[in-house]
């Protein structure tokens, strides 16, 4: 079944390491924008069963209740949505009230995941994020009696003078609260960051790597012992509430994105929507198509594909599935190369499955990068 994408670019300000697509809120773009969606929305569909709907950005918390029911409507009509439909939306911990939440559960959004970052107000100002840990707490709180049931919690570790106990305080006042699902990010500062002036200006400096690896196998060590189950690289979740959106990216599922820059998936074909907010206005009320970069992927492209975002998963690849879909023996292809990391104790292959051991997902992108650019075909 499909998931359905909507991107919401509006932030209420710019956090200094954010590399998103996103712009300063604006509210009658905000409205045009609005339009612009239920328009494409419409334009795109044709019937087929979606069963996960994600309001991802930017902060869609910033939109109206009423916009977002009015999105999830639209996507109802255009496409067989399920009536037991995942429906995700991102908010940021400032943004949410008891009333607006009720209004949100109200339209129809089933799941809640929160961008928290950190339980410690330095390391929060040192983000330059709007709230507070206690704010976060309250807006965790707040969602639970808004009868939210399936909520996540995203937390980044290795930030800027973060120590592993700091960090750990984080991961421990996560589980306190008892999200049903957690991901846990790498900071990763892209060149012009703001924040690497802010860390060159302040003498800010990052703890080693080998610290960076403590911080995640002792956060996932926690995680385990509170009773979330690992399913993916970053992320965790109680028994049946891993994010059923997400899986599509990393099951080799197929999937529709809507608004600015959003990309899509579908029988073989990717395309990317214009990014600039204004241009994807245009190009959709001048009844033009916002999708650029339409391409049809290789046979190869789309396996190797599949098989780095399978390794993402705890599960790992099923080589009889990755047989028979697209008709490669992965062992034999790429055995040869990843025989070492398999030695190491990197990688675990039973003859079906393969997958990283937690070990090996610290070095996750190195054994990835062994799927590209060895031929295909035997
Ligand atoms: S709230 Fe999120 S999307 Fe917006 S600027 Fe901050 S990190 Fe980026």
């Amino acid at each position: 079944m499909l998931g359905l994408y909507v991107h919401i670019p509006f932030c209420s300000a710019i956090c200094n390491y954010c590399n998103f697509n996103r712009g300063l809120f604006d509210a009658s773009l905000k409205e045009q924008y609005v339009q612009a969606l239920l328009r494409e929305i419409a334009s795109q569909g044709d019937g087929s069963p979606a069963d996960t709907i994600y309001f991802g950005g930017g902060t869609p918390s910033l939109l109206e209740p009423s916009e977002i029911a009015a999105i999830i409507q639209a996507c109802r009509g255009a496409f067989a949505v399920t009536a037991d439909a995942e429906v995700t939306m991102e908010a940021n911990p400032e943004t949410v009230t008891p009333g607006r939440l009720a209004e949100f559960r109200e339209a129809g959004v089933n799941r809640l995941s929160y961008g928290v970052q950190s339980f410690r107000d330095e390391e929060l100002q040192r983000l330059s994020r709007l709230h507070s840990a206690s704010r976060a707490a309250d807006a965790f709180a707040m969602a639970r009696a808004a009868g939210f049931d399936n909520i996540s919690l995203d937390l980044m570790m290795w930030l800027p003078q973060q120590t592993i106990a700091q960090w750990l305080e984080s991961v421990d006042a996560l589980i306190a609260l008892g999200p049903d699902h957690a991901s846990l990010y790498i900071l990763e500062l892209y060149p012009n960051a703001p924040l690497r002036e802010a860390m060159a200006r302040s003498k800010w400096s990052l703890a080693p790597d080998d610290d960076a690896a403590e911080m995640y196998l002792q956060a996932m060590a926690r995680l385990d012992a509170a009773g979330y189950e690992q399913y993916e690289i970053s992320n965790v979740a109680r028994r049946g509430r891993e994010s059923r959106h997400n899986l599509k990216y990393w099951a080799d599922g197929e999937w529709l994105g809507f608004g600015c820059g959003a990309h899509s998936t579908r029988l073989g074909v990717r395309w990317k929507n214009l990014s600039s907010t204004t241009e994807y206005i245009a190009a959709v009320a001048s009844g033009g198509q916002p999708g650029v970069e339409k391409r049809e992927l290789s046979r190869r492209e789309a396996l190797e594909e599949a098989l780095f975002t399978g390794l993402r998963l705890a599960r790992g690849i099923d080589v009889h599935t990755v047989k028979t879909r697209y008709d490669a023996d992965v062992w034999g292809i790429y055995g040869a190369a990843l025989e070492r990391f398999r030695e190491a104790g990197l990688l675990i292959y039973d003859g079906r499955l393969l997958r990283l051991s937690r070990a090996g997902m610290l070095l996750a992108n190195e054994i990835m990068s062994q799927f590209v650019g060895l031929p295909v075909v035997d």
